[in-house]
């Protein structure tokens, strides 16, 4: 049996291969992405599902529209206007399964073999694995402290006339927990602008804000090839696999339809509906600020053990919201080599290679605080800086 060049090159998630060994329970595991389950609203989503049942019957069970349940477009929709004074409306708002399968459809809407797509070094691996199906040219460029390196940026656009989107989550970054700082999205947008590219801002993490002041995106509401990505997984639910697109590009829209059919014909309306029954009768700001409380404590417990734990050469990333903090190695010290020997005293994290779609010599590593309590990060950090010590010492 023979199968595709396409499949055979794309690795499969690192991540999901690595849960498989650390998902044991004596292991204290920073490796995941997922939400804390104690945030998922199991009540009012059970109240929920019963009055969307009762209200719209057998059109819960019943194939649906393409683009998406209308009600639950306007809701989107609404929030831009109400939270960045965006003009977004429900025309403008597609309903993907997960934002995972928005990107898959933009890779298959904008990529022939050989395309170029730009890439934040270190990215998002899910974006990099599903780009990867539709056999494009990474071109990576380094993510600094506060986003993209614009001179590179620059220099990569100028030189490379194949080059069909660049792709950026500018705020809570996966997997550096980095925000793009509001004097370099203008410096992006400004760069972008003047060339015949798609701007991709994924942005599922946006919400959870627990420090500073939200800032406008880089190219939503200004730009006209911008995409913008959102998601209810780390809002609301995962399980239910609800994200979405929101650009004014129609050309874009009616291609994405187009790929969405052929994919999936549409996305679960059972979900859609229930999600927006729940948007409808539910306090969700107040809901999505408990997440917030929960993750800044669990945020700051993690720097704290990292401050007092960690050999005081390695350097890590601040997040003023999200899921994840990232830690730089001295250079020539491998997070491969750490994660086995840290594997040994039972503690997990994600090693930064995957992240890169051209890794070499990697030093940086995922560290992810959703899912321990404050006293189970304190022990995992303790553990995992004194192995540090010794494999940077050895
Ligand atoms: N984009 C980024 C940056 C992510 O971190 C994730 C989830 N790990 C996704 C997209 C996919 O999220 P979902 O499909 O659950 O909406």
């Amino acid at each position: 049996m023979q199968f595709s060049d396409k499949i055979l090159n794309t690795p499969s998630s690192f991540i999901r291969n690595i849960l498989k060994v650390t998902d044991s329970p004596e292991v204290i595991s920073f490796a995941g992405g997922l939400p804390n389950p104690i945030s998922f609203p199991i009540d009012a989503l059970q109240e929920a599902i019963n009055n969307a049942i009762a209200e719209q019957g057998a059109k819960l069970f019943q194939y649906s529209t393409t683009q998406g349940y209308e009600p639950l477009r306007q809701l989107i929709a609404a929030k831009y206007q109400r939270n960045f004074g965006l003009d977004i409306q429900a025309e403008d708002v597609f309903i993907t399964t997960g934002s995972q399968q928005a990107l898959e459809l933009l890779g298959k809407v904008f990529l022939n073999k050989g395309d170029g797509v730009v890439m934040e070094a270190p990215g998002y691996l899910g974006a990099i694995q599903a780009f990867t199906l539709a056999e494009p040219n990474f071109y990576p460029v380094t993510l600094e402290d506060d986003g993209l390196n614009v001179d590179e940026l620059e220099a990569t656009l100028a030189n490379n006339a194949n080059i069909k989107f660049i792709y950026t989550v500018p705020n809570f970054q996966n997997p550096t927990g980095i925000t793009y700082s509001k004097e370099k999205r203008e410096a992006i947008y400004e760069v972008v602008k003047k060339y015949d590219v798609a701007l991709i801002e994924d942005d599922p993490y946006g919400e959870l804000r627990f420090e500073g002041e939200a800032l406008p995106y880089i190219g939503a509401g200004r730009l006209e090839n911008s995409v913008l990505l959102g998601s209810f997984s780390k809002t609301v639910t995962p399980g239910f696999r609800l994200g979405y697109i929101v650009t004014k590009n129609k050309e874009i829209l009616s291609h994405v339809e187009t790929a969405k059919q052929a994919t999936d014909l549409h996305t679960n309306i059972f979900a859609q509906m229930t999600i927006a029954e729940y948007l409808t009768h539910n306090a969700y700001q107040e809901h999505v600020d408990k997440i917030i409380a929960l993750y800044s404590k669990q945020a700051n417990a993690m720097l704290q053990a990292i401050e007092k734990h960690f050999p005081a050469e390695v350097k890590y990333t601040k997040p003023e919201g999200g899921m994840f903090i990232w830690a730089t190695m001295p250079a020539g010290i491998s997070a491969l080599e750490l994660f086995d020997a840290a594997m040994k005293v039972n503690v997990a994290f994600v090693p930064g290679d995957p992240f890169y779609t051209h890794p070499e010599n990697i030093n940086t590593l995922r560290l992810n605080y959703t899912n321990a309590t404050e006293e189970v990060i304190e022990e995992g950090i303790k553990r995992l800086g004194t192995i540090m010590k010794e494999v940077i010492a050895s």
